[in-house]
């Protein structure tokens, strides 16, 4: 029998779309058919796999006759309203979007650290919040060594968090400083943004996803809320800060953690330094630390300012930086594809 996979991408011309294609090709998966799906607009466009142009189609209720695996990656209103129907053409779904996450039902998975609850699923297996899985490839290892109880963080993150189109505005904006001239105090353009609800280029936006009645934003409690799930620590609390930053890639984050036991410096490096899929880059004294320019399109995050905490009691602080369309999307979904 043969092991080749009916694939199937819906958002395929997105920006995790099209990293999805890439890992799938990159990492050799088994793909014996593509199926490319999108809106409408794309419909007829192809894109290329292998070396072979495939044309995207437009995506119905009956796309999914015969195909194995259904990567989703077009936003949670598409997946709630389509992937039930992949589901029950046979397909197992894997979805980048929030929709499910938190469902009972769905395995919530980044391999490195809860490869085992996929076996759990029932036809749908939620890829996590791209800050969140990036945090939790330095923090699992190091809660597997001292038992994380909490985490004060910061994230500053890249446009294509939010998709080709913020990847076009900031573009866009900074072509209109440059173009314009302007000196270095007239940074604020005189267009008005689309995406975000400020000017990005220059600037620095506190404001990811919308506000809960908290005061945080959805995108700050899915740190604390996946993050428990995934690492299978109910009580784990977190208190983020999600800060929009004109980078184009590459996620970083802030995080000064608390455990349960005194930390040794030397036992969190060698702890990190075996985690799979995550660098140590700890060297500030010749200028060595994760730089989200270097960690574009790689697929290992990394971790380094590396310090104790000088303001926690057995605490942590460190700086963990992840390629979001890699580890925080295509990567993790292709990851897990493989698991299954
Ligand atoms: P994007 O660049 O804006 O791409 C959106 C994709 O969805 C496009 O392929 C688009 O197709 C498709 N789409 C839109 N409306 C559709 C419809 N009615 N029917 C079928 N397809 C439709 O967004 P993205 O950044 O790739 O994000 C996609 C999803 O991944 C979102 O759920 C996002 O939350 C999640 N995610 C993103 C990241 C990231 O770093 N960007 C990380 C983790 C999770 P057309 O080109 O035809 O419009």
């Amino acid at each position: 029998m043969s092991n080749l996979k009916h694939v199937a991408v819906v958002g395929a011309t997105g920006a995790v779309g099209a990293e999805m294609l890439r890992c799938l090709e990159q990492r050799h998966f088994p793909v014996g058919q593509l199926t490319l799906l999108a809106s409408a607009r794309s419909a007829g466009k192809t894109l290329k796999f292998k070396g072979e142009d495939v044309v995207i189609k437009e995506l119905t209720p009956d796309s999914f006759a015969g195909v194995d695996i259904a990567l989703f990656s077009a936003g949670g209103g598409i997946s709630r309203d389509f992937a039930p129907h992949a589901v029950k053409a046979g397909a197992v779904v894997v979805d980048n979007s929030s929709y499910f996450r938190m469902d009972p039902t769905v395995p919530l998975v980044v391999p490195e650290i809860n490869a085992e609850d996929v076996k759990g699923h029932q036809g749908i297996i939620a890829n996590p919040n791209c800050t969140t899985a990036i945090s939790l490839m330095a923090l699992h290892p190091l809660h597997q060594a001292f038992g994380v109880k909490r985490i004060f963080a910061s994230s500053y993150q890249a446009v294509s968090g939010t998709g080709a189109q913020a990847i076009e505005e900031l573009a866009n904006q900074s072509r209109e400083w440059a173009a314009e001239n302007r000196a270095w105090d007239a940074a604020k353009l005189d267009s008005k943004p689309h995406v975000y609800p400020h000017q990005i280029a220059f600037n620095a936006i506190p404001h990811v996803d919308s506000f809960l009645e908290n005061g945080y934003t959805k995108e700050e409690m899915k740190m604390e809320n996946e993050g428990r799930k995934i690492m299978h620590h109910p009580d784990f609390r977190a208190s983020v800060t999600c800060v929009r930053i004109p980078v184009f890639r590459s996620h970083s984050i802030s995080i000064s953690a608390e455990f349960e036991k005194p930390v040794d410096l030397a036992v969190a490096r060698e702890v990190l330094s075996k985690a799979p899929g995550l660098d140590v880059l700890d060297d500030p004294a010749n200028k060595v630390y994760p730089l989200a320019l270097d960690i574009a399109g790689r697929d290992n995050c990394a971790v380094g300012r590396l310090r104790l905490d000088c303001a926690l009691g057995n605490g942590l602080s460190f700086w963990v930086v992840g390629d979001q369309l890699l580890k925080g999307a295509a990567l993790n979904a292709v990851q897990i594809a493989e698991c299954l």
